[in-house]
């Protein structure tokens, strides 16, 4: 069993692994702390659920939290993420192998294609315990395997840890897409795979939560830097340009010759409940979660100029706007403010 210090609140973990890595704690499910904020905030956490059901033992999460709280506390993004840097494109530090975070097929098609052509050892992580209802998911985690596997691209099928992602959301349940629920939400994921580069020997990992227009960039590439701290330099977040017009003009073609499932809206059970506020104020149909029918537009991605037309930035535009409306609260609606698409004036919209 483990073991309360009083002092500190903390209990000490069951076993500590990778001795090198500073800050990589790992505890069994049962020793968690209630509370993460009396966690050390510059440490990793690897929990481990026994599943006495599986062969080896499910993942995985977390680490702190502390812009819940404190949301002055979040570190501003310092990367470079310009796509003709001192870097041409390449990994932090010379790195060949990469960890790739992937939310699923459509936004990783091109990114793992681009690094691909760069010679990069590259591996697809899919840790989404976001997405919201299970169909969902595996419709996304499917795909997505399918379409790394038949490129030779490994595939990493991490858990499906809904609970602890209800968990670390409680409190952030009316935030708006952009707000700071999908802060934590972006966290919780860049932290569970940088925890998995960590164990697995990869020096770098990256996101294609970065290459969506629905997203706003700077917070994801704070979330990916900010689960790089604790590693010191031994793994490192590659912040880059992943939406030039090249790269998402490629998106919508390998999405059309594949034909993707399109979804329909980001992933959890709020963005649902919040792309259906706001169809049902635009008399539009609700979303529809699988079979063959969509609620709006095509279930996949056919032609790819049609689909840019569906994903327009004006579509994009109005839902953040509309959306924005429906928060009565002025910390969310201030906080709703300063996030801005993340695409260039003038650049082909990015999805
Ligand atoms: S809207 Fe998307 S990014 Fe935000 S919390 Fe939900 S799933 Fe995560």
């Amino acid at each position: 069993m483990a073991t309360m210090d009083e002092a500190s609140g903390l209990i000490a973990p069951q076993s500590i692994r990778a001795q090198s890595i500073t800050g990589l704690l790992e505890y069994k499910a049962d020793d968690m702390p209630m509370t993460r904020n009396i966690m050390p905030m510059k440490a990793a956490i690897v929990i481990r659920y026994e599943d006495e059901e599986a062969s080896t033992p499910e993942l995985v999460v977390c680490a702190h939290d502390n812009c819940r709280n404190n949301p002055a506390s979040l570190p501003p993004f310092n990367g470079d993420c310009t796509p003709n840097s001192a870097n041409a494109g390449m990994p932090p530090c010379g790195a060949r192998k990469v960890l790739l975070h992937s939310c699923c097929a459509p936004c990783s098609g091109a990114m793992m294609e681009e690094m691909l052509e760069k010679g990069l050892e590259v591996t697809v992580f899919f840790y989404n315990p976001n997405i919201h209802p299970k169909l969902e998911y595996e419709i996304r985690k499917e795909e997505n395997k399918r379409y790394a596997l038949a490129r030779g691209v490994p595939f990493v099928d991490c858990d499906y840890d809904q609970k602890s992602w209800f968990d670390r959301m409680a409190g952030l349940e009316y935030d708006p897409e952009r707000g700071l629920r999908c802060s934590a939400c972006f966290d919780m994921r860049m932290e569970v795979t940088a925890a998995y580069a960590a164990a697995h020997g990869f020096p770098c990992f990256t996101t294609t939560n970065a290459t969506s227009r629905w997203k706003d960039v700077q917070q994801v590439n704070t979330s990916g830097i900010r689960a790089e701290e604790p590693y010191e330099g031994s793994v490192r977040y590659w912040a880059y340009n992943w939406q030039t017009d090249g790269m998402t003009l490629r998106k919508y073609h390998i999405s059309a010759e594949q034909r993707f499932y399109k979804q329909e809206y980001c992933g959890c059970s709020y963005s649902l409940r919040d792309s259906n506020l706001w169809r049902k104020n635009q008399g539009i149909p609700p979303v529809k979660i699988g079979g063959e029918v969509a609620g709006l537009g095509t279930r996949y991605f056919e032609d790819p100029e049609a689909d840019a037309a569906e994903e327009s930035q004006e579509v994009v535009d109005a839902f953040f706007s509309d959306a924005a409306q429906q928060f009565g609260n002025e910390r969310l609606r201030k906080q709703f403010q300063g996030r801005h698409k993340s695409v260039a004036e003038g650049a082909l919209n990015n999805w």
